[in-house]
């Protein structure tokens, strides 16, 4: 058997990105164009809107980039879910299309299980524990006898959406993580906020409650007020990936995810990782963020190890989860 190529079709929120991966681990293209909204958070009609109006162009660029015409192409990857119903749909639509005009097989990706494959393709780690953090998912997980379990996870919203949506409030620009960093950086005062791991979960809706309150109160400096958020927020996360990680004795650390970017976390889960043992493991920004080139990587593994989905199953799951995910190439 020769090498294949893959195209991978990423759409589950505000990102449509186009990948091409080759099974003999290759990223040949990794385009990624985002919808920003004009005002508010992510609308899902208006990104599928978004995503179909570009996908022609998207698909031209990705295939440019790789060197390659749609005719080289083995078979078609698409992210099934978990995400945005629209979104996914708009994907998965260009997906089931180009694979019958093709006359190639057709891969249906989880989203999340895709995050974590492309992390160990690009960090080289083999068997992570690894925390997960974006726009719209915050988990703590690792393999275990056959799928991605999941550790901890957000009871509510994601700790992305939490910073985005205080700093919408705050009338910092989008995205918000990266404001809520900068701003951070000259804040020292910490205000009490709640803090709520509850088990092995997390909640963050009460956090972004508390900390838009005390914003309105106008009792605190901007600075000190996305100080104690991330704080609050990182320390969070930090508690529940350090209880997984000695709970399943890993011995690498994988940050992957939007949020992943923040150099505060990096710090703390650098030194969780430091006092376990374990190499911290960081997901380059352009692997972490959704992207198309993970659901081409996580297509040329799954096909590799027979999987397939006849457009007939190709139908999206808008609530897929992680652990009901068959991982055969792990096994
Ligand atoms: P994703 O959903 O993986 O595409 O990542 C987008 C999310 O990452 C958004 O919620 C951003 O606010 C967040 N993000 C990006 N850069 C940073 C950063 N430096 N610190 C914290 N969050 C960030
Ligand atoms: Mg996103």
């Amino acid at each position: 058997m020769g090498v294949e190529t893959c195209l991978g079709i990423e759409s589950t929120a505000d990102n449509l990105g186009m990948g091409v991966a080759r099974s003999d681990g290759a990223i040949l293209a990794n385009v990624i164009t985002t919808h920003v909204p004009e005002e508010g958070g992510i609308h899902p009609r208006e990104a599928a809107r978004h995503h179909a109006r570009v996908m022609g162009e998207t698909l031209s660029e990705a295939l440019d980039t790789a060197g390659i015409t749609a005719w080289d192409l083995d078979y078609i990857a698409f992210s099934q879910g978990p995400g945005m119903g629209p979104s996914l749909r708009t994907g998965a639509t260009a997906a089931r299309a180009l694979a019958v005009r093709l006359g190639v097989p057709l891969v249906g990706v989880n989203h999340c299980v895709a995050h974590i494959e492309i992390g160990r393709l690009a960090t080289g780690a083999e068997d992570p524990l690894a925390l997960y953090v974006s726009g719209g998912n915050t988990i703590v997980t690792g393999f275990e006898a056959g799928r991605y379990r999941i550790f901890g996870e957000t009871l509510d919203i994601a700790i992305g959406n939490c910073l985005d949506t205080f700093s919408r409030e705050a009338g910092l620009p989008y995205p918000g993580g990266p404001a809520v960093e900068r701003l951070a950086l000259e804040g020292s005062t910490l205000i009490p906020l709640p803090y709520v791991v509850k088990g092995m979960d997390l909640s963050y809706s009460g956090l972004l409650t508390a900390v838009t309150k005390e914003f309105r109160s106008g009792k605190w400096s901007l600075e000190d007020l996305c100080f104690s958020l991330q704080e609050v927020a990182y320390s969070m996360l930090g508690e529940v990936t350090e209880r997984a990680l000695a709970h399943t004795g890993k011995r690498e650390l994988l940050l992957t995810g939007g949020v992943g970017a923040n150099k505060r976390l990096r710090a703390m889960i650098g030194s969780i990782a430091e006092e376990h043992g374990a190499t911290p493991c960081y997901v380059p920004i352009g692997y972490a963020t959704d992207n198309g080139a993970m659901i081409a990587w996580t297509g040329v593994i799954a096909y590799g190890s027979g999987i397939r989905t006849p457009i007939e199953r190709s139908h999206i799951d808008p609530r897929w989860r992680l652990d009901r995910v068959e991982v055969p190439w792990r096994s």
